[in-house]
């Protein structure tokens, strides 16, 4: 269970992008983060993960508050929170398998470990994810070469084969055309549902956040407006 208290992030510019967040998150939902542009949707996935230091407020990942861990503490609870971006953050020059694979050793000091070989387990894992998402036969390709919902797929997997406990999902498919948005996600609901895993899937396409989630949450200025199902959600919300 993830369980946000009073999650505040004040930017130094004096940006008050969340303004003291209560939020919990039970075990395997997966929730859609919806709201204009500006609202904080962004931030309050980074203060969760911590790529963005909250200001106030506390965040919980089951027993652990994660606002008050030190950075080596908080490398080893990152590896529980997979992340998936808008713009996939692949490294455009390695091949399919070894941006999934990077996903195995968390987002600090990656680069040193590129050259050591994988334990056999974990390229069978990444083989395994990369079957699921439909990309086998891509796995010798550059990331370079493939099209944007295929390197979505490879985000995913990557995020995947850290075996997280939720993921941190920012604008999937911002960058992706109408059919290639639902097809991933639908992928990233249905991985998720096959594997238990909670998500936080900010997302502005209301539309398609209703197709595939139970629970949405609005945000607007930093706080929450709206807490419920898609068929609560009223187009003027
Ligand atoms: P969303 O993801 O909903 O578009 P953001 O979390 O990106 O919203 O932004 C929320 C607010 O915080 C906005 O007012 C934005 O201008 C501000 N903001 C975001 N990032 C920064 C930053 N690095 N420095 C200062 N202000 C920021
Ligand atoms: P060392 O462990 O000797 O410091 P690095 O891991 O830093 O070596 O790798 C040396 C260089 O090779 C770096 O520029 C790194 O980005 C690159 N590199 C490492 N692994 C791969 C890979 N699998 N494919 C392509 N380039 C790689």
């Amino acid at each position: 269970m993830l369980r946000l208290e009073t999650l505040t992030k004040t930017y130094k510019t004096g940006d008050q992008a969340l303004k003291g967040i209560d939020l919990e998150i039970p075990d395997g939902q997966v929730l859609a983060l919806i709201g204009p542009s500006g609202a904080g949707k962004s931030t309050m996935i980074r203060c969760i993960n911590r790529l963005v230091e909250p200001t106030g407020g506390k965040a919980w990942l089951d027993d652990t508050e994660l606002t008050g861990l030190s950075q080596t503490a908080l490398r080893h609870q990152r590896r529980l929170m997979g992340m998936i971006f808008q713009e996939y953050a692949l490294v455009e020059r390695l091949t399919v398998m070894e941006n999934v694979l990077s996903g195995r050793l968390g987002y600090v000091g990656f680069w040193r470990s590129w050259t050591r070989r994988y334990p056999q387990a974990d390229v069978d894992e990444a083989f395994r994810l990369l079957d699921r998402v439909g990309l086998l036969a891509m796995a010798d390709k550059r990331a370079d070469e493939l099209s944007g919902g295929q390197r979505q797929r490879v985000g995913i997997c990557r995020a995947l084969i850290q075996n997280p406990k939720l993921l941190l999902v920012d604008e999937p498919t911002a960058s992706l055309d109408p059919k290639t948005s639902r097809q991933i996600m639908r992928l990233i609901c249905e991985l998720c549902a096959e594997r238990g895993l909670a998500a936080i899937i900010n997302i502005h396409d209301v539309a398609l956040a209703q197709m595939f989630v139970q629970r949405v949450v609005g945000l607007r200025f930093g706080a929450i407006e709206f807490d419920g199902t898609p068929e609560e959600l009223t187009p003027d919300v």
